[in-house]
């Protein structure tokens, strides 16, 4: 395994006082690796985890061929090429209930949708589109070779990886795995991640506030992300900035989780102290981040008690945490639990109103998308301050302000990146 600054010698432009996001990025995926434990588990138990190895399908999806439709299946020789035709019914085929017999020519069978495709037959008309006179079914010219007939296997084939590994197991692919008939699949093993909020200024919940305390809401947001991620999560509470209070949390996350996610004591007044007593723990370089919200972060790996994390220390500015955690850790923890798609994609729409913005840093601006006289449009949350957490609670969406964008007129089109998905 590399250690971190080799990773670092190895990425060009390196520079820990202004950091383009993409480099930061570059330095955490090259670093991280994701974790090997694997576990069986029933496919419902199995529902957003990631798995472990290809689902290889021991059948053909559908097994047979089958009709797509409810109509007549006939032999394509026997259809007219300029006019219609009358074929004779001699059976009905249900879905689940085959037509034994073998279709002669001149012959046909009523079909209804998901049914196996009667022997010798190889296109269904549709029903709508026939004139029945008893068992005399008229079909008229035009009908395609093969049209409304589903091929066995055109799903799933038979001995080809119907999953890779890597893949998050949603509703989807809960399904497509019981429809290879399959009961148990392999996933990765949860992630388990430490947290903990630092600072002397912060009161836990249900106590009053004095002048100048805070209640700790950082804890409650990392709390939701990481479950939201699908992680085992372990909060370790609130930490005073008391060095050697600080390293305990440090050294106990270490020993017991994959991951430790901090809030506070990275900014420049605190970091002196929390720098020196990780050079103890472990490999930890601190950034400054071209960003915004969000420039000072903390990265790299923990150990104590033969065991070792990786370290993610966010800013406390309660926004900050967030924007760092969803576009830095969000994708480190994804990759240590196996995930192979991280990324997520970034949208445009047309800004309503102008957004300031200096080049030389990312901006992650809380946004509402909304669909304005037909045209999705985006607009700001209102004041943009890194202590302001309503702005997240009433987005949507990020705006996407890259390192090079300039600042953005009402009209011209900006990217963001939606909040919420579908599955
Ligand atoms: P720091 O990064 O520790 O200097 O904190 C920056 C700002 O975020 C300060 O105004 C803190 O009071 C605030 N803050 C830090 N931690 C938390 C937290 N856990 N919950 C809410 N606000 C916090
Ligand atoms: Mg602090």
């Amino acid at each position: 395994m590399a250690t971190l600054k080799e990773v670092i010698s190895c990425t060009s432009d390196y520079d820990p006082e202004a950091l383009p996001v993409a480099k930061a990025n570059e330095v955490i995926r090259s670093f991280i690796n994701p974790v090997s434990g694997v576990e069986k588990l029933r496919v419902r138990a199995a529902l957003g985890r990631v798995l472990a190895k290809d689902v290889v399908s021991p059948i053909d999806v559908p097994s047979h061929d089958n009709s797509a439709m409810d109509g007549y299946a006939v032999r394509n020789s026997d259809l007219g090429a300029g006019e219609p035709v009358t074929l004779t019914k001699i059976g009905t085929a249900y879905a689940g209930r085959e037509f034994t017999g073998e279709v002669g020519r001149g012959e046909c069978v009523r079909v209804m949708t998901g049914a196996v495709m009667p022997k010798n037959t190889d296109t269904v008309v549709i029903q709508e589109g026939v004139r029945v006179d008893g068992k005399r079914i008229t079909i008229p010219a035009g009908q395609e070779i093969g049209q409304n007939r589903r091929l066995a296997g055109e799903d799933l084939k038979k001995g080809k990886p119907a999953l890779k590994a890597g893949a998050l197991l949603r509703p989807a692919e809960i399904g497509l795995i019981a429809s290879l008939g399959i009961g148990e699949v392999s996933v990765r093993r949860r992630l388990k991640v430490a947290f903990f909020s630092t600072g002397d200024e912060l009161v836990s919940v249900g106590k009053k506030l004095k002048a100048g305390e805070v209640y700790d809401s950082n804890r409650y947001t990392l709390w939701g992300m990481l479950t939201r991620l699908g992680c085992e999560v372990v909060d370790l509470g609130v930490v005073r900035d008391d060095p050697k209070k600080l390293e305990a949390a440090f050294r106990k996350a270490a020993a017991l989780a994959d991951a430790v996610v901090t809030s506070g004591g990275v900014s420049v007044g605190e970091a002196d102290f929390t720098k020196q007593m990780m050079a103890k723990l472990g490999e930890v370089v601190f950034w400054k981040i071209a960003m915004r919200p969000g420039r000072p972060m903390a990265f790299g790996r923990i150990r104590a008690r033969g065991k070792s994390a990786y370290l993610f220390g966010l800013p406390g500015n309660p926004v900050a945490v967030m924007v760092t955690f969803y576009h830095f850790v969000r994708g480190a923890l994804l990759t240590m639990m196996g995930r192979c798609d991280t990324d997520l994609p970034l949208l445009r729409a047309k800004a309503a109103t102008p957004m300031r913005k200096k080049p030389g840093r990312t901006e992650y601006q809380r946004g509402i998308l909304e669909l304005k006289n037909g045209e999705w449009s985006v607009r700001l949350t209102g004041a943009q301050g890194s202590g302001i957490l309503r702005s997240m609670s009433e987005a949507n969406c990020f705006v996407v302000l890259g390192h090079q964008q300039e600042s953005v007129k009402a009209g011209d089109y900006v990217e963001l990146m939606v909040m919420d998905g579908l599955v």
